[in-house]
């Protein structure tokens, strides 16, 4: 069968409407009819073929939520009617260690992406959530328990949430630690309001003195300008955690120098080129880490999710209209998005 979707033909094309084949559900599968589906920053490095790799036609998309129209045979955690969320994997080794320790996203085999990575499926790799209708295996698909009228401000946490979520419980911000977020885009907008909730003094990092009373609104208990340098200066070696959400190359010796002895850098923001080397003596002096981290695993997803229903947080998005995506790269590209654009998938047939 076919779904409706919108997709890229090559990296310098502009995205198109398609019609993409969905496998027939096999035992394992959930079926899945997309309501929503965020606009993730990766989408675009993917879709323009700025990572490389990219295999076309390409249909993004990762932070999916919908409703379940078929289950499989062997499928018992799902039924039809459930409402229910795919991140950015589909699929996994399940076997080496990190799959049995629920940290699929750092399968020795590689995890299947949501998009972008070989299948047995036509067209041979995996076509994502801009997109009618997906076809997923049922341990991968994740609960949703938010109120119905949410739905599309809950699209984004399946990456921009647990991407955020996942480093902030493993470096252990909460209560008495001090936490930068770096780049106040999608990632970096739940960063702060998942932040404030596990209860840490919160610094939101921007370049964009317009987002500083938006900021402070999130949970940010400081916000500073990293163009201002007696800004930086004032947050010297007081940190124990910063994660940095920049989607560009920039200086990390900026935010190295804020952290307090034993701190961590945390990179999750993935530019296209290389950011300028980091000082060695800016690690040394502090036994201080650079480190990076990759979404989250599926039991850990399915946590963040349950937590932010119960916290009552979502993302603060804008619809936007699917055919006009390529217009919402280009605001994205210049940091004008508050803070998640999100696709209404059920307009994508008109
Ligand atoms: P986004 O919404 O575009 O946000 C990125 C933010 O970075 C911007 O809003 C802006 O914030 C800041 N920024 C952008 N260009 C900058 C520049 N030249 N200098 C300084 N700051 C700049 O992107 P996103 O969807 O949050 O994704 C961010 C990055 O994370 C992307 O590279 C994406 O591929 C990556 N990512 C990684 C993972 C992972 O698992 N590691 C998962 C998802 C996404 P201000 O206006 O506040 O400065
Ligand atoms: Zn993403
Ligand atoms: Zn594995």
């Amino acid at each position: 069968m076919t779904t409706h979707a919108i997709g890229a033909h090559a990296a310098d094309q502009p995205l198109v409407a398609l019609d993409i084949p969905r496998r027939t559900p096999g035992p394992r599968d959930v079926q899945i009819e997309i309501a929503y589906c965020g606009v993730c920053h990766s989408d675009l490095h993917t879709v323009r073929g700025e990572w490389s790799g990219t295999l076309y036609p390409c249909v993004p998309g990762h932070e999916i939520v919908g409703h379940v129209s078929a289950v499989g045979g062997d499928v018992s955690g799902f039924k039809v009617g459930d409402t229910v969320g795919v991140g950015c994997m589909v699929g996994s080794c399940r076997q080496c260690a990190s799959c049995r320790e629920g940290l699929e996203q750092y399968c020795s085999s590689g995890m299947v992406g949501t998009y972008n990575s070989p299948t047995t499926d036509a067209p041979g790799h995996t076509l994502g959530g801009y997109s009618q209708r997906i076809v997923v295996d049922r341990d991968f698909v994740l609960h949703v328990r938010h109120p119905q009228a949410q739905l599309a401000a809950v699209a984004p946490l399946l990456c921009a949430g647990i991407t955020t979520y996942s480093p902030l419980r493993h470096w252990g911000a909460g209560p008495g630690k001090k936490v930068g977020i770096v780049g106040i885009g999608g990632l970096g907008h739940m960063g702060v309001k998942l932040a404030h909730a596990l209860g840490a003094q919160v610094v939101a990092f921007t370049t964009s003195e317009s987002k500083r009373e938006a900021a402070h609104a999130l949970g940010a208990d400081a916000v500073v300008n990293s163009r201002d340098l007696a800004q930086m200066r004032a947050h010297a070696g007081s940190f124990d955690f910063i994660l940095d959400t920049v989607a560009a190359p920039h200086v990390l010796d900026a935010y190295t120098a804020l952290l307090k002895r034993d701190g961590t850098l945390c990179l999750v923001g993935a530019p296209a080129s290389p950011h300028p080397s980091p000082s060695v003596m800016g690690l040394v002096f502090g036994r201080k880490a650079i480190a990076g981290s990759l979404i989250g695993g599926i039991a850990e997803t399915q946590e963040m999710l349950d937590f932010c229903a119960h916290h009552r947080i979502t993302a603060d998005i804008e619809m936007i209209d699917a055919h006009a995506i390529d217009a919402a790269y280009e605001r994205m590209l210049k940091g004008d998005v508050k803070y998640r654009f999100v696709i209404d998938c059920a307009m994508l047939g008109g």
